[in-house]
């Protein structure tokens, strides 16, 4: 195939990629990354795609008939997962107003960390392409970055050598087994409290003496401060207990840096269309998701409106999950009603787990590979995917569209 896949199983979404047709799989060539080639294994096409109601096989129209019939009758239902596209979350807003639902995404606990520090402070941000072209100094904070994200360091030209990176910095964190051999990598291991570090380091940044700050943390602010520009990533998966205030922490640092050179921070974040839905349910409605779309008007509470949270309170009725990537990532086990859109491999993991009684099933496409669509990247760029192989499945928007067309009209 030509080289003009985007790869749709991380934030990053690669582009320019070839893949590979052997049997049924599809291989991916020109990286050896492992989440977007255990990506492809997971949907090798296999079975034909089947829904089922409460375990029985039926026909898609059925299924969705009987969805639909389900979902009216729950007084408080919840949206959870939220692994879509654009067009998916679009679909689903529409949903979750017509029926009253609350929303959440299937990894909300990371996104609300970030979302809380952006809200109460505010960002300095960056690109990948402004890490390319401009950033001398590159802190991992707590995170080793390629773990989660394999191809972070390529794009971000750590491995070219005109890169401008001069510092490449662990902190908190052992540095990962592979390393771009065009930069020179420092590792402070700090005091094994993340955030007792940040605090420290962000005095030293805003003109607090040096007296008492251990020697590696007192360094690590002077290269900041010498830096032309210096790019402070975080991961949203690997904070430590209160997250949402060592992203502050970050931002207040990126803002001392600012008066007299340049800096800004990097989140890693956002897969499994975790960025799509928080953006367009953004716009859509003026508030993020942990929001209950009520009859009386929107209800935003980042706590209270937790999907876990929800279901440990028994606090909903039913349990709408949409996960169109991972097939193995089923919902939440709960006693709860569910209607549950996956990809075909979903439906028989469901009945392994014995999961297949009270709910219904129905098979979706998955954006960037049986489906075209558009994500936001980790940095805020809208992305097109685009199809590699044609299973005739439809993505989330037509089958949540079928849903809302057979729900009866709001009283
Ligand atoms: S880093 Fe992410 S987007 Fe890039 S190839 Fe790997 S899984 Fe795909």
């Amino acid at each position: 195939m030509e080289p003009d896949w985007t790869c749709p199983f991380c934030s990053l979404l690669c582009d320019g990629f070839a893949l590979e047709r052997a049997g049924e799989a599809l291989v991916l060539q020109a990286s050896d990354c492992p989440r977007a080639r255990a990506g492809l294994a997971a949907h090798a096409r296999s079975e034909a795609p089947a829904a089922f109601v409460d375990g029985s096989a039926a026909p898609i129209d059925e299924a969705v008939a009987e969805a639909a019939r389900r979902l009216a009758r729950w007084r408080q239902p919840l949206f959870g997962g939220l692994a879509t596209d654009m067009a998916g979350a679009r679909a689903l807003f529409r949903l979750a107003a017509r029926t009253g639902a609350v929303y959440d995404h299937g990894d909300g606990e990371a996104l609300a960390q970030g979302l809380r520090a952006l809200q109460d402070r505010g960002q300095c941000y960056t690109t990948l392409a402004e890490i390319r072209a401009r950033a001398d100094v590159v802190v991992c904070v707590g995170t080793q970055a390629v773990a989660h994200y394999p191809e972070f360091f390529r794009r971000c030209g750590l491995d070219r050598p005109d890169t401008p990176c001069q510092h490449l910095v662990f902190l908190g964190v052992e540095p990962p087994a592979r390393l771009p051999d065009t930069v020179p990598v420092q590792c402070i291991a700090g005091s094994g409290d993340l955030l007792a570090d940040l605090q420290q380091l962000a005095a030293l940044l805003a003109g607090a003496p040096l007296r008492g700050a251990p020697a590696e943390i007192a360094g690590l602010a002077a290269t900041l401060r010498q830096a032309r520009y210096a790019v402070l990533v975080w991961e949203a998966a690997t904070l430590p207990a209160h997250g949402a205030l060592v992203v502050e922490l970050l931002h207040r640092m990126a803002t001392s840096l600012n008066r007299a050179t340049r800096a800004a921070t990097f989140a890693l974040g956002g897969s499994d269309g975790a960025y799509a839905v928080q953006q367009v349910f953004t716009w859509l409605s003026g508030l993020p998701l942990r929001t209950r779309a009520a009859a009386g008007g929107l209800q935003h509470d980042p706590v209270r409106f937790a999907a876990q949270r929800l279901l440990d309170e028994d606090a909903v009725d039913g349990l709408l999950w949409v996960w169109s990537y991972a097939p193995d990532r089923l919902p939440p086990s709960t006693k709860l009603p569910r209607i549950v859109l996956g990809p075909p491999g979903m439906g028989p993991l469901l009945r392994q787990a014995d999961a297949a009684q009270r709910c219904v099933f129905l098979p979706v496409a998955t954006p960037g590979l049986n489906a075209a669509g558009h994500l936001f990247r980790t940095d805020g760029v809208v992305v097109p995917l685009v199809a590699a192989r044609d299973d005739a499945l439809p993505g989330v928007a037509q089958v949540v569209a079928r849903l809302l067309e057979r729900m009866e009209p709001a009283a």
